[in-house]
């Protein structure tokens, strides 16, 4: 398939951009190199036969017509977004332009362009999203979000996706648009931004710097190794049925604190300190405000209807991302000085 990718020069959009090349697809990679964008993180595939870079953004609705009369692509992954829950909640605005106002001009390019193809019948545009429009579950492991849970955002990101995900199957409904979604829950691997979570761990610990928790670090997530979601992405964009939301998960829940302990046992065994553990370098700090308790994700539907499960479990997934950020300093430390990163974010109430 050639298929357009927008934010292919992000965490997850790169894990998908390799994944399509390396599987024989064409890619058209649109990304307007924010500051949380890395080309260093497609440079695997930069020359490969079939790789396009286009940097553009997706409110630009002129460039975003002539990408799509350009290059004709067969389907949409559509990733492009603002993504950090702490930015959300210092400055809104972009998330909101971005991810809300972004993704109805992609929706209407995407639109004039099957449109005046004659509605291809195997157009797709597939809608990337997050498992954080459903809101926060409580702790009973019986419950977890479904595809018909219901919406209840409670961050500026997560409304934001949330009002792309409502303006995605609007356009199906009215206008007929093809359109497939998915909802995944927390992604973590190599080339990870250094201002989430994991990277965050891995790169204090090594700095010798404290490992910041937020509020008690009983605050439950479900995570996925990236290239496990770059897979499961693939498959829904061949064979999700039209109009077809998909939970994504990697049946790998975790308080905040288990998964730094983890870390810092995997850390303890890879680059051993000359005294003590990293994880005597754990500090609890001021909780995010409207800190979500826990997600999880019932797989049920993408393993019934697709077929697809998970391959990698957290343990071997977070050994494997260390060992790449320890083989990996030049691509970290080249982002460290960008704007934000190394700093708390998103205390304000
Ligand atoms: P990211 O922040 O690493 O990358 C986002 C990319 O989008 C960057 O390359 C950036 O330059 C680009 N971008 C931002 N604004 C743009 C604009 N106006 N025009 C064009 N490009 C723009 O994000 P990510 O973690 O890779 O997430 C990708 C998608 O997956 C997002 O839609 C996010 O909501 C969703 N998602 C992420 C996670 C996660 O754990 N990271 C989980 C579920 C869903």
């Amino acid at each position: 398939m050639k298929l357009l990718v927008t934010g292919g020069a992000g965490f997850i959009g790169s894990a998908v951009v390799r994944l399509a090349i390396a599987r024989g697809h064409e890619v058209v990679n649109l990304d307007a190199l924010t500051y949380a964008a890395c080309l260093e993180s497609v440079a695997s595939v930069g020359s490969a036969i079939g790789y396009t870079f286009v940097q553009a953004d997706i409110c630009d609705r002129t460039a975003l017509d002539t990408v799509f009369s350009m290059h004709k692509p067969d389907a949409v992954m559509h990733l492009a977004a603002e993504s950090h829950v702490d930015r959300s909640i210092d400055g809104p605005g972009d998330f909101i332009e971005t991810n809300i106002t972004g993704t109805y001009n992609m929706l209407e390019a995407a639109r004039k362009y099957w449109t005046d193809q004659d509605k291809p019948e195997g157009f797709r545009f597939h809608h990337i999203s997050t498992d954080e429009v459903f809101g926060s579950l409580p702790s009973d492991p019986k419950v977890m979000f479904t595809e018909d849970t219901a919406y209840d955002p409670r961050s500026p990101y997560s409304a934001s996706k949330a009002g792309s995900d409502h303006l995605v199957r609007a356009w199906q409904e009215t206008y007929g648009l093809p359109v497939v979604l998915t909802n995944c829950s927390n992604n973590y691997g190599p080339f990870h931004f250094p201002e989430k979570l994991i990277p965050v761990i891995i790169l204090n610990a090594l700095a010798s710097k404290p490992l910041p928790i937020y509020g008690d670090g009983s605050n439950i997530r479900d995570w996925l190794y990236v290239e496990d979601h770059a897979d499961a992405l693939l498959l829904v964009v061949q064979k999700g049925k039209i109009g077809r939301s998909y939970n994504i998960g990697g049946e790998n829940e975790r308080t905040n604190l288990e998964l730094v302990k983890t870390l810092c046992g995997i850390l303890d065994q890879k680059r051993p300190k000359p005294n003590g553990s990293y994880a005597d370098q754990i500090t609890f700090v001021t909780d995010r405000p409207g800190h979500d308790a826990r997600y999880a994700i019932d797989p049920t539907r993408i393993r019934d209807e697709l077929g697809w499960r998970p391959s990698v479990a957290v343990e071997e997934g977070l050994e494997k991302t260390v060992e790449w950020y320890l083989a990996n300093e030049p691509w970290w430390r080249a982002l460290q000085d960008r704007k934000g990163v190394g700093e708390r974010l998103g205390k304000s109430v």
